[in-house]
């Protein structure tokens, strides 16, 4: 049995949808297909939920108003039999009858996760009328009834395991078995997500906890790049990954990936592939447990990252200031990302400000705290590459005019990284491009 994970914009249009249900036909295995909401649909979402929260619910209701205009207009070209695009009108109204109920009593958190959870429970049951439509053999598994993550926000994997092989053989008959991506119940048994671009995360869990042959995360994009195509003109796709190396671009900010999608498939040795959807032929990129040769593989720069110095003349010599530095940060639930010492001083990143006062507060005690908003760490990964003389001089010497705030070298293996003002980023990657991999 194999996962494949097909991302918002490989939904996000009818004839994509078509395209998705074609690639699926062409299968001899059978496939737990993941999907995410159609692309725009999330964001929405969030702005529906937002709008709420601030006690504007003319703005909430006009954003309803034109996403389910989108959903009627999607319907039409999706369907091409009466029947079908009745159910799944019946379908589509049904959940913005609830969304529209929602406006009407009082915001919590809870009800703002209630609302993200419709994009995924739209495009899966919309696509699931389309495949019926088209006589295809197929079950829809309702991932409400087997995502869990516990209260540290960490998903329940045996759980996972033992209540998806559950569902799973009920339906042993069926060739696709598709589920929703993000969404999941967390501890007390609401309905939770695995954070922004979590469709990912689901489909590495979902393949670990039955152990798959492959997890297929098909995108807009032939693969992994060797920069974010975002900001830098050219890039090519990375043959291949090993975990470790595709674990650091995905937590550094590669985009394609979510940045916890890769330890569940590392940790249950799922070979993971990205794949185009509109290039199925492509290569992608193969993510396995084997290092894949020397070099650099490819930069990632990760936004929003802020800065923390912590200065005190009695510091570093004092045994015990880092323990108490760390403390404070474990109290607040808050990972730190880079780290360099000086005698004086200690520098660190974290890229979750929730309690960035109370932290701030708390180091006052330890020192002089001062905080630089606005940064971005930039990783340079490939294997080993700390151990080469040569790469740490072509870095380097690839780099002109960009102030550079903090280095980190030697913490992983397979991984450089520099934080610099957000404002330098772009510079900073297309000089690596051109430095690193002689691309413009
Ligand atoms: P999906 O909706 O399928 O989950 P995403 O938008 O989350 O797709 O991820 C794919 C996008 O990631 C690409 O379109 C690309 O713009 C962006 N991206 C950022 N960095 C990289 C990279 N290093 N390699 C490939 N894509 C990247
Ligand atoms: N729909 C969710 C998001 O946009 C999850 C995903 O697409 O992976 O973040
Ligand atoms: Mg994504």
């Amino acid at each position: 049995m194999k996962v494949m994970k097909f991302g918002g914009t490989s939904v996000g249009k009818p004839e994509r949808m078509k395209h998705i249900a074609s690639l699926l036909q062409k299968e001899q295995e059978t496939s737990v297909v993941v999907l995410s909401a159609l692309s725009g649909t999330t964001n929405a979402l969030v702005e529906i939920g937002n709008a709420i929260a601030r006690g504007d619910r003319h703005t909430a209701q006009q954003s309803i108003n034109n996403l389910q205009e989108h959903y009627n207009a999607f319907l039409k070209e999706l369907f091409t039999k009466e029947t079908a695009l009745a159910k799944a009108q019946a379908i589509v109204d049904e959940h913005f009858e609830f969304l529209n109920i929602i406006l009407k009593i009082s915001f919590s958190e809870a009800l703002s996760k209630d609302i993200l959870a419709q994009g995924e429970l739209l495009s899966t049951k919309i696509f699931s009328v389309y495949l019926e439509e088209q006589g295809e053999s197929y079950a829809l598994l309702p991932a409400l009834e087997f995502m869990s993550i516990d209260e540290n926000e960490e998903p329940q994997i045996g759980s996972i395991r033992i209540k998806l092989t559950q569902l799973l053989a009920q339906h042993a008959d069926k060739k696709i078995l598709v589920t929703q991506g993000y969404i999941c119940r967390n501890a007390r048994g609401e309905v939770d997500n695995l954070k922004r671009g979590g469709s990912d995360y689901s489909a590495s869990l979902i393949a670990a906890a039955i152990s798959a042959s492959v997890c297929e995360i098909w995108t807009d994009i032939d693969g992994m790049h060797n920069n974010d195509p975002r900001v830098v003109g050219t890039t090519r796709p990375v043959e291949q990954l090993s975990f470790e190396e595709a674990a650091e671009l995905a937590y550094f900010g590669a985009k394609i990936l979510h940045p916890a999608s890769i330890w569940p498939a590392q940790q249950y040795k799922i070979p993971v592939k990205l794949l185009n959807t509109m290039d199925p032929e492509a290569r992608g990129t193969l993510i396995t447990q084997e290092p894949s040769g020397a070099g650099v593989k490819a930069v990632a720069a990760k936004d929003h990252i802020y800065a923390i110095r912590i200065k005190s003349s009695r510091m570093l010599l004092a045994y015990g200031f880092l323990r108490k530095v760390f403390e404070v940060f474990e109290k607040y639930k808050t990972s730190i990302d880079m780290i360099t010492t000086s005698e004086v001083a200690v520098s660190l990143t974290i890229d979750n400000a929730d309690h960035l006062e109370q932290i701030v507060k708390e180091l006052e005690v330890l020192g002089t705290v001062t905080v630089d908003t606005d940064q971005t760490i930039v990783s340079v990964v490939g294997y080993r590459i700390n151990e080469t003389e040569e790469i740490i001089k072509k870095l380097f010497g690839s780099i002109r005019n960009v102030p550079i705030r903090m280095v980190s070298y030697g913490g992983s293996q397979h991984n450089i990284s520099l934080l610099v003002g957000a404002d330098e980023k772009v510079h900073l990657l297309k000089q690596l491009n051109k430095g690193m991999f002689g691309l413009d």
